[in-house]
């Protein structure tokens, strides 16, 4: 079936065209396009919804029957979700709510754009951004499309009627429930009698069912706050923060992304990797933003109150997972554009600055003791040609210098793009590079490349870990005693 160019172009209208730009088109939209818009703008992936929704659920029990996605889920299998309509970009629906002893019905009301849910009110949970009843109306929108009936925006619905039309339906609506809405109807009126009065002063109208205020927080935002918010939380009030070695360095991580018996702050770097994987790659930096700066504002505040007992390091498992994320940051910002990538460095390059005393001296609960280490990953000692002293401030021996140095890091250079295109065979490759750089291109090929559709990525695994094989046997002969774990290489160098 060959789409029409009308059809295509609503579908990525709906799909990149916020409400705000949609509101300034000239001339405007008609009625019926703004319809089929606002329909292509609901977010179309589920598993989007649910991983959001899971990180900040009570209890924060992914798998438990009893949370929020399961919940909600369950009220839509089981028809509670009722009156749904959409108008423009909002949604509204009744819940019946089973699990209230009273039965209560839930309204909800959602925005959305852009393929994204912009804010969530449910008259019940009212401090929840994603509770059961919102989880419920958005799986109906996205399971049935055809039982929710689509409007366009009010203010374009409302264009269309006459004058007549109009005064019925305001008499109709007050007769309907004269309580809920007489005496505000009656307040906006004296307003716009009254000239001087802000309503009557200010153009046009304002139309929740296009697009949240300009001063709101959208549900994203209040998303990180949250999680901001519960990491803060844990670290402060939980003693997991230290308590056991996790095995979840990036050589374990597929076994890390289906392990449900995670830490909480682990959890956060779980549903980080999953959102990239996903390709929200947006939402998944701003979460290791905010995991990155609870974990070191942690490290200042915590510890230095319990320094004077515990001696001034941090425990291992804490310097590991600060070691898991300070990885991320590297390949992601090796991986990506745009402002997520220069936000990611630029809290990379402060987190590095502040981990410095006053003399340039690495703050000592950031370096590992004697026999302490163990190691991840080989982090990054180069950046090719470049000598990278200096040049934005850092300091080589704090942490978080590695993503700098990816962020310095050349692409993917000529002889190794004629390795993978095959233009030259692998015995003949005259492809070289650091041992570090190499296995850095190899980890971003694995944890980043092979989720981002690239048809070519096991090719290029293929054949780069076939050089760094080579190298490995060739450094071999200098170095006493080295193996192998999985994709993940151990040297010991032994002095
Ligand atoms: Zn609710």
């Amino acid at each position: 079936m060959v789409s029409s160019l009308y059809s295509l172009a609503i579908h990525k209208v709906g799909q990149y065209v916020g409400c705000a730009s949609l509101e300034t088109v000239n001339p405007p939209f008609d009625e019926q396009t703004l319809k089929l818009i606002a329909s292509e703008a609901f977010p179309k992936d589920e598993e989007h919804v649910k991983l959001l929704t899971d990180l900040v659920s009570n209890g924060n029990t992914s798998t438990s029957i009893s949370s929020e996605w399961h919940k909600g889920e369950s009220f839509y299998q089981k028809g509670h979700v009722q009156n749904i309509r959409q108008v423009g970009f909002m949604i509204g629906a009744s819940v019946k709510s089973s699990y209230d002893q009273h039965h209560a019905i839930a309204k909800v009301v959602l925005t959305f754009e852009r393929y994204r849910i912009t804010s969530t009110k449910c008259s019940i949970c009212k401090d929840m951004i994603w509770c059961s009843h919102v989880v419920a109306v958005i799986l109906k929108r996205i399971r049935s499309p055809g039982k929710v009936p689509v409007h366009a925006p009010l203010t374009d619905t409302l264009l269309t009627l006459t004058r007549e039309q109009l005064q019925k339906l305001l008499q109709y609506a007050i007769n309907q429930s004269p309580g809920d809405i007489l005496c505000q109807i009656f307040e906006h009126i004296d307003k716009i009698k009254n000239p001087r009065s802000l309503i009557s002063r200010i153009q046009g109208y304002p139309d929740p069912t296009l697009g949240i205020g300009e001063d709101e927080q959208n549900t994203d935002q209040l998303l990180l706050k949250k999680i901001r918010k519960n990491l803060d939380h844990d670290l402060l009030y939980t003693d997991d923060f230290e308590s056991k070695l996790q095995n979840n360095s990036l050589s374990d991580q597929v076994q890390f992304m289906a392990s449900d018996n995670l830490t909480l702050k682990e959890k956060n770097l779980k549903t980080a990797i999953s959102l990239l994987r996903i390709k929200d790659v947006d939402m998944a930096g701003r979460i290791l933003i905010q995991i990155a700066q609870a974990l070191f504002e942690g490290m200042f505040l915590y510890r230095s109150a319990k320094a004077l007992f515990e001696g001034p390091r941090l425990a291992p498992s804490s310097m590991l997972y600060r070691l898991d994320v300070e990885r991320w940051f590297s390949l992601f910002v090796s991986s990506f554009k745009g402002q997520i990538r220069h936000d990611i460095l630029t809290v990379a390059l402060d987190m590095n600055k502040r981990s410095c005393n006053a003399d340039g001296s690495v703050s000592k609960k950031f370096i590992f003791e004697d026999r302490q280490t163990t190691m991840r990953s080989v982090s990054l000692k180069t950046a090719g040609n470049f000598n990278s002293r200096d040049y934005l401030g850092e300091n080589k021996n704090a942490p978080f210098y590695e993503p700098v140095l990816a962020c310095l890091l050349e692409n993917t250079p000529e002889n190794l793009e004629n390795l993978y295109c095959q233009k030259v065979p692998l015995s003949q490759s005259p492809y070289e590079e650091s041992l570090d750089v190499m296995l850095f291109r190899f980890e971003k090929l694995i944890q980043i490349d092979q989720f981002m559709k690239d048809p070519s990525v096991k090719t290029k695994t293929c054949l780069l870990g076939a050089v760094i094989l080579r190298k490995l046997i060739k450094l071999s002969s200098k170095v006493k005693g080295f193996y192998f774990n999985g994709a993940l290489i151990f040297i010991l160098m032994v002095k």
